[in-house]
């Protein structure tokens, strides 16, 4: 795993959807709360770091848990995000 986080300049950690991908299919705690992951097969949301693996397909990343919400997801009784 990388030491160190890639941050755009002026930007934040996890801001771009490959960065977002990438930080979910490794788990990385460091990326809880700076994104949601929202299923779409299930309508549930989750932390990055949740065990739930949900199909890449089936997922996106979304800013904020009221993002999550508004989109008529629930939260995961896993990861309790
Ligand atoms: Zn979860």
């Amino acid at each position: 795993m990388a030491e160190s986080v890639a941050v755009p300049p002026g930007g934040t950690p996890f801001s771009g959807e490959e960065a977002r991908e990438a930080a979910w299919r490794a788990r990385d705690r460091r990326a809880d709360g700076a994104f949601f992951v929202a299923v779409r097969t299930t309508g549930i949301f989750c932390r990055p770091s949740c065990p739930a693996r949900p199909r890449r397909e089936n997922v996106r990343f979304l800013a904020t848990r009221t993002e999550c919400l508004a989109a008529g997801h629930r939260p995961c009784l896993r990861c309790r995000p």
